[in-house]
């Protein structure tokens, strides 16, 4: 028997008894009920994007985050065609690797991990490379926890005739965004992070006219994105290949929940919340924290190692025999540790953990 800790990780995280009990059955696929399912959380996905259902679809994709982003950039873009892509971290290169295994053409604009990605380096990277066709980039960086500002990023580079790919995973549902209006061709994020259900499926939400002008140009046959979105299309929600039925209904349950919950807005202040608290309290306990405050996301903190010689096993260790599970760092400059705060997790977790930390520390 596994001890029970709360996950302050960005994902899988912990989630409600309820979506847990979501899963207590053996669901059948491919018929009406289940089908309805489907196209009924497609739909709120959409109404969590805030767009003109008419010009926009959702398509989920079976797998982690990675098969969503993986299908966006194998399915979407031609080999005459070239990427840009903002890195500020371990997912904006997971974006560059794919590209190199797919023989995509790509231009990569690095900037350091502390740091975000801007409108003034997109712009001067595009002026220089003008047959740039697709811009890809993070929207909160979960190496580090920083936000990138695609609010200042993405109208732009979509008036300039580019099509805009967002990598939203951990963000999607916690942190309020406007597909349309940021003009948002591709957005791609994954049943367990902010939405609070279990790993299971990713999901992209598209641009219709944009994903129908991609048919033919799939590199593999199970992420072809236009392939999932045509069969879901002419056959009322139906997977192509076997869906995560179990998922499928926590996800459901999932959205329900953060409907009720006050939708992305209330979820947002929870996040915020909860995030300063932890932030503020870290600190007064002598850890500091690796981003600038004006940078920080409300999902993920990273923290520096207190002293050279802070052992973080033990830390660990000591940390989830008292019911908290957190999270490594990620970064090569700076050795450092993440503390998420996404899931079930409420300002009274953040407070009980600090007072472990500080007895752990005494
Ligand atoms: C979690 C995450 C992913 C996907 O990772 P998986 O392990 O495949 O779920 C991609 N991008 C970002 C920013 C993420 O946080």
């Amino acid at each position: 028997m596994v001890e029970e800790y709360l996950l302050l990780t960005p994902g899988p995280l912990t989630t409600s008894k309820q979506v847990k009990e979501a899963m207590n059955f053996d669901y059948c696929t491919w018929d009406d009920d289940y089908k309805r399912i489907t196209q009924s959380f497609r739909q709120s996905l959409l109404n969590l994007a805030q767009v003109n259902k008419e010009e926009y679809t959702a398509v989920p994709i079976q797998g982690s985050g990675t098969y969503g982003v993986e299908s966006v950039i194998s399915s979407t873009i031609s080999s005459n065609e070239k990427l840009l892509i903002g890195i500020n971290g371990a997912y904006g290169q997971r974006i560059s690797e794919m590209a190199d295994v797919y023989g995509i053409n790509h231009v990569d604009l690095v900037v350091d991990e502390r740091e975000p990605i801007t409108l003034e380096l997109v712009t001067e990277y595009l002026d220089k490379n003008p047959d740039i066709t697709h811009f890809a980039m993070i929207h909160c960086e979960t190496t580090t926890g920083i936000l990138n500002p695609i609010e200042d990023i993405i109208p732009y580079v979509s008036r300039r005739g580019i099509i805009t790919i967002v990598d939203a995973m951990s963000s999607f549902g916690g942190i309020p965004i406007n597909v349309q209006e940021n003009q948002i061709d591709y957005l791609i994020s994954s049943s367990n992070k902010c939405i609070q259900g279990v790993p299971g499926f990713s999901f992209v939400i598209v641009k219709k006219d944009i994903l129908e002008t991609t048919k033919g140009l799939a590199r593999t046959l199970s992420l072809d994105l236009y392939g999932q979105y045509y069969e879901m299309e002419h056959n009322d929600g139906k997977w192509r290949f076997t869906s995560p039925t179990h998922v499928v209904h926590a996800f459901y349950e999932a959205l329900k929940e953060l409907d009720e919950e006050g939708g992305v807005k209330a979820r947002h202040q929870r996040y915020s919340n909860s995030q300063k608290h932890l932030a503020k309290g870290m600190e007064e306990l002598g850890f500091k924290v690796l981003i600038n405050e004006k940078y920080q996301s409300p999902i993920i903190t990273s923290f520096i190692y207190p002293e050279e010689d802070f052992d973080f096993n033990i830390f660990y260790q000591e940390l989830k025999k008292q019911g908290f599970v957190i999270y490594p760092g990620k970064i090569s400059q700076v050795p450092t540790f993440r503390i998420g705060n996404i899931g079930e997790v409420y300002i009274e977790d953040i407070t009980k953990l600090l007072s472990v930390i500080k007895d752990i520390r005494e």
